[in-house]
């Protein structure tokens, strides 16, 4: 049973791993850089994801490098507290939530991939463009970076090649490029002294700019923590990096971060539009199908993107050890997950759990000196609850779902293919 998948980002490498431990050895990951490259910048895993990476024996090497998040608080951008909660274990999960240097995490997932399932499971170098299947199986065609054309045959194959996958617009045709919503995203990192909890997510703004802020890594002999940090604006207001950052930035007030001299100690500001995109209506025909990015690509607000490819991956490899067809299985996943992610895209495009920020702008713009002036008594647990019930991340049933691990007996596989 050869499978393919297109994108050695989390979400494919995810995959690698999960189908290894449900009983898949033939596993190619097909990437299209010449390596296996992430910038540093910082995600949030929410504690379901970190279950699953732990069913995968990853934690401990994770947690090498990451932060155990402890808390969410929600700002204006007078620093007048919105919201606070608990995260991870100190909100009743029995695992925790990551903030982790996206670099870091790939780079684990990768080195397991090569040493569960050998050096050549990762094939770099390859972009997927062009894609062929049908009853008689499918095929994917790839080049490296020379413009050598390769064509390599699988049983199946899983598009996990980003928000501008190449599987999705062989699938799609004519969709076109992931659309923007008129905001600008900086982003960078650097290290400062610890604020808040000292492992803390804070996010602050107004109707139209947010700032995010959480450390994503400590150095245990100073204490000083890597802080990763967000800023979006409208493309309009938007230019170069530090500048722009500290002109419509610089007068807001996170608490405990001097945040003119971390953006001025941040060694590099990237730039780019926020995208995502629309849900789709089918991810799977016949043996082909998508994952991640490629499948949902939503807003970054609530620290759902990567979070929901781990889960992604470790529900399609749950499908496909307990499916005696593998066309079957494929569309079992995507009628678990494609409803669960199209009503979190949307939510995300009116900035899930961030909505709150945005409320309390309208209702209170010059501030307010008690959050109760702005908002009824359960109004913003009511938010937060309904965005972790969206996202299937809610303490129950993270902590007592059933697990998805699980392993396809060796012999059920032979039968499954199709060349
Ligand atoms: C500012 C920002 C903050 C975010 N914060 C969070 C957060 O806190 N928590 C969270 O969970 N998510 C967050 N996300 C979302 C998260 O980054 C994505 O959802 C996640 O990276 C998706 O993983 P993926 O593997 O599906 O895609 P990607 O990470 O995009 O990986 C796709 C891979 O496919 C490769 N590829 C592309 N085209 C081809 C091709 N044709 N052939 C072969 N390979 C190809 C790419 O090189 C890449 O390696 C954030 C996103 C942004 C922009």
């Amino acid at each position: 049973m050869r499978i393919a998948i297109a994108g050695a980002g989390i979400g494919g490498l995810a995959a690698a791993l999960s189908l290894h431990a449900a009983g898949f050895d033939e596993v190619t990951v097909h990437e299209a850089e010449p390596r296996i490259r992430s910038l540093g910048f910082g995600l949030n895993i929410l504690p379901n994801a970190v279950r699953e990476l732990d069913g995968l024996g990853l934690l401990d090497a994770l947690e090498q490098r990451a932060v155990r998040t402890r808390e969410l608080a929600m700002y204006n951008p007078y620093g007048n507290l919105v919201w606070r909660e608990d995260r991870g274990v100190g909100a009743g999960y029995r695992w925790p939530q990551l903030s982790v240097s996206r670099s870091h995490l790939v780079d684990v997932l990768a080195a397991e991939v090569r040493r569960r399932l050998g050096d050549g499971a990762i094939v770099t170098g390859a972009r997927l463009v062009g894609l062929d299947h049908g009853p008689g199986g499918t095929s994917a065609t790839f080049t490296d970076p020379a413009g050598t054309l390769r064509t390599v045959g699988a049983d199946l194959l899983i598009g996990a090649d980003g928000i501008r996958s190449a599987v999705r617009a062989a699938l799609h045709p004519g969709e076109g490029p992931p659309p923007a919503n008129g905001t600008t995203i900086h982003r960078g990192t650097a290290w400062a002294e610890p604020f808040l909890t000292g492992a803390s997510m804070a996010v602050l703004g107004d109707d139209r700019r947010r700032l995010v802020l959480y450390p994503i890594e400590t150095d245990r002999a100073t204490g000083r923590t890597l802080v990763n940090w967000v800023a979006a604006l409208p493309d309009a207001e938007a230019d170069d990096g530090h500048a722009s950052v500290l002109r419509h930035f610089g007068g807001w007030s996170p608490p405990g971060v001097d945040l003119a001299r971390l953006v001025g100690d941040t060694p590099e500001v990237h730039h780019h539009p926020m995208t995502d995109r629309d849900p789709l209506a089918r991810w799977t025909y016949g043996r082909v199908t998508l994952l991640g990015d490629a499948a949902h690509a939503m807003y970054p607000a609530g620290s759902n993107g990567a979070t929901q490819s781990v889960i992604d991956a470790r529900v399609l490899a749950w499908h496909l050890a307990r499916n005696s067809d593998p066309g079957a299985a494929l569309r079992a996943y995507e009628e678990e997950r494609r409803p669960q992610m199209t009503e979190l895209q949307r939510s995300n495009r009116s900035m899930g759990p961030e909505r709150v920020i945005t409320l309390a702008h309208q209702r209170a713009p010059r501030g307010f000196a008690d959050v109760r002036e702005v908002f009824g008594e359960e109004e913003l647990a009511e938010i937060s609850r309904s965005y972790a019930e969206t996202g299937r991340f809610d303490q129950d049933r993270v902590n007592s779902r059933p697990s998805l691990s699980v392993r396809r007996p060796p012999a059920a596989m032979e039968s499954w293919r199709t060349q």
